[in-house]
């Protein structure tokens, strides 16, 4: 059903269509590390997100575009599934072919705990894809209105990455209840965190665990969360975020025009400035990572 609804939105929606098609044009390079790595994405039109401005007063000043009052004429809305919370939209300023937002219906803050299980909802409808959530103030482009995302699997390396980790018994236990269990590992440059299991209640209690082993001084702390299902059994790696950008953040020289979500803690750094995108090191990724996430348990 998805395929249907993303070709008919390729062929009444020009505009998504034509920044689909120039993810073909996209430059692209590798940056090994052990045991991981980082994918650089060359991507003028990301400029737009990359530097942002995400300021309460930026953000309340504008007409939502999440909200479907707001959404161009030709952006169609399918149902994710029959609760009518959340609807799932083609993203018209995509990062890789196909990439999808799934957002509530309703304009409400962007949390996860409340949405876990409709996030979950949409990892095993869209069970070919990894479905992502951006924290306010770690990415999220709209932190007023409740979304997610969606790309094909395997885009994003780090669930395969922490995947084969966790099959050799190289990451720690940190809770468990009833069918799900919370690990974590700092092995991939990052803290990364993962909460294995079947039910959306089981999920959630370790992630409202999770959350108050983090502290906050918000609703909920700063993270990033990929999910994927498969067959009943999901998995959603949260990654803990202490910064919305790095240090080194800015266009000047020495400075980095990345600002990292979900993507870039996934493995995939998109970088708007060709320059910038030819000279980042891995040393550069290390540090984006440990000024942004953590290193080790805070
Ligand atoms: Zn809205």
């Amino acid at each position: 059903m998805i395929d249907d609804f993303w070709q008919m939105q390729m062929r009444q929606w020009p505009m998504a269509a034509a920044g689909n098609a120039a993810l073909g044009l996209m430059r692209t390079r590798r940056l090994a590390f052990d045991g991981f790595e980082v994918r650089l994405q060359f991507n003028p039109a990301r400029i737009r997100s990359t530097a942002a401005d995400v300021r309460a007063q930026a953000i309340a000043s504008r007409p939502c575009f999440l909200c479907a009052a707001h959404r161009p004429a030709e952006q169609l809305a399918l149902a994710l599934d029959g609760s009518g919370r959340f609807e799932i939209l083609v993203n018209p300023y995509p990062i890789f072919d196909r990439h999808l937002t799934i957002a509530a219906t309703a304009h409400t803050p962007q949390l996860l705990a409340p949405y876990l299980p409709d996030m979950l909802a949409a990892a095993r409808a869209l069970g070919s894809h990894t479905v992502f959530f951006n924290g306010a103030g770690c990415g999220a482009s709209a932190p007023d209105h409740a979304h997610f995302q969606a790309v094909p699997r395997g885009l994003l390396p780090l669930p395969s990455e922490y995947a084969a980790l966790a099959a050799a018994g190289l990451v720690d236990t940190i809770d468990a209840h009833a069918d799900a269990v919370l690990t974590s590992t700092a092995r991939l440059g990052r803290l990364a965190c993962r909460i294995e299991g079947r039910s959306a209640d089981s999920i959630g209690l370790l992630l409202r665990r999770l959350f108050a082993m983090l502290g906050s001084p918000g609703a909920e702390p700063p993270i990033n969360a990929l999910c994927e299902c498969d067959d009943g059994l999901c998995r959603l790696i949260v990654v803990p975020r202490r910064a919305m950008r790095p240090r080194r953040y800015g266009d000047g020289p020495g400075r980095l025009m990345v600002s990292p979500a979900s993507v870039e803690v996934g493995g995939v750094f998109v970088v708007p400035i060709e320059s910038h995108f030819e000279r980042i090191t891995p040393a550069d990724v290390l540090e984006v990572f440990a000024d942004c996430c953590y290193t080790s348990w805070p």
